[in-house]
């Protein structure tokens, strides 16, 4: 059986529920290579919910140094294309600081590994991770408690997508081309490398449409287990969702990885659903048949983006970070070329004005 804590805490005292996951999933550290990732998607300010607040990085750090780590390196890949921007995105969001010296930007150095999932029908054979990601003793996640508007929520499986460089993710988002085969693919680079142990920053949480929307919401958890998938499960179920209307979760068993059955996970602490949780446009496709999930697909696939004039600011990041360069600048405004976009929606997740709108 699988266990998650759920931890009350608020970001002047998570320690206290970084030691309790520690008591209850006791990783040996001392002596060890340690890696600690947390969901740096970009450069943001901390009261915008959008990445692992670093209170909880702090906190990891300073614990996994009282343990005797023999190394530690803390970083993650944000963005989808561009390298340079990650030191940028740790000292935006107090990360850097919360490092405590141990930052590393880990784009830099990647080892190739075989990668040819039947369902990418040969468009790619191999991927790039991150070497401190694959050469850590131990490994520890720290995702954000948030929703996504492709993979439905953004918790342990998610996270690892950053064990990719930027731009190789970018690739990837282009050559699965729908969102089944997006959620097929998160769960096999999950695989590459399944975390020791998982620690969610649920304090702060996001609603509505993310991973970058503007709906945040105050839940006052940390969640913890040795299991992603279990810990998944019991995100969807506070929002709200059974874990099996979750893709994401379905593959991932398929694939062994987990189990998502909620009889099966002890839950140590209040996991009750948070009321009116709003969750993303996917939802509607839970409990879908075949046929109404392609309709679904299909609907969501003829969105656009489009750049609302009153916020944007013309900085050209969606330009830079759209995958298969879709956008360019037209005057002050990114305007993109229907037939060239694939509809993964990189451009609003990087957008720092929240200024992409889909029509
Ligand atoms: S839409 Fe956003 S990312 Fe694109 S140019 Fe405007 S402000 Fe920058
Ligand atoms: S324009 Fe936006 S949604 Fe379309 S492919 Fe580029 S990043 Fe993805």
């Amino acid at each position: 059986m699988h266990r998650v804590l759920v931890h009350d805490a608020d970001y002047s005292n998570c320690r206290q529920a970084v030691d309790a996951a520690f008591e209850m999933f006791p990783v040996s550290v001392a002596g060890k290579k340690v890696m600690i990732k947390p969901n740096a998607l970009r450069a943001s300010n901390a009261q915008q919910g959008i990445v692992t607040h670093h209170a909880l990085v702090a906190a990891v750090v300073e614990k996994v140094v009282s343990l005797g780590a023999g190394s530690i390196i803390v970083g993650d890949n944000p963005g989808m294309m561009n390298y340079g921007d990650n030191e940028k995105t740790f000292k935006q969001t107090g990360m850097m600081e919360a490092a405590g010296g141990y930052y590393r930007n880990i784009g830099t150095d990647a080892v190739k590994v075989d990668f040819k999932p039947n369902y990418l029908q040969g468009r790619i054979d191999s991927i790039s991770v991150s070497r401190a990601i694959l050469e850590a003793d131990v490994y520890i996640s720290l995702p954000k408690f948030k929703t996504h508007g492709l993979s439905l929520l953004s918790g342990a499986i998610k996270n690892n997508y950053g064990i990719i460089p930027g731009a190789l993710k970018a690739r990837l988002h282009a050559v699965s081309g729908n969102p089944e085969t997006f959620n097929r693919m998160l769960v096999d680079v999950y695989a590459l490398r399944v975390p020791d142990l998982i620690i969610v920053d649920g304090v702060l949480g996001m609603e509505g449409n993310g991973p970058a929307s503007v709906e945040l919401r105050e839940i006052g958890k940390i969640l913890a287990s040795d299991n992603g998938v279990a810990v998944d499960a019991v995100i969807a179920k506070m929002m709200g969702v059974s874990p099996e209307q979750v893709p994401l979760l379905v593959f991932a068993r398929e694939k062994g990885l987990g189990n998502y059955d909620l009889k099966e996970i002890q839950v140590t602490g209040d996991a009750s659903g948070i009321p009116g949780f709003k969750l993303p446009p996917m939802i509607a496709m839970a409990d879908a048949t075949p046929e109404d999930r392609l309709s679904f697909f299909t609907s969501r696939s003829s969105l656009r983006p489009k750049a609302d004039e009153d916020l944007c600011t013309g900085c050209e990041t969606c330009v830079e970070q759209c995958p298969v360069s879709a956008l360019s600048m037209e005057g002050p405004l990114p305007v993109v070329d229907p037939a060239k976009c694939i509809a993964c929606f990189c451009c609003q997740e990087m957008c720092p004005e929240q200024a992409i709108h889909l029509a």
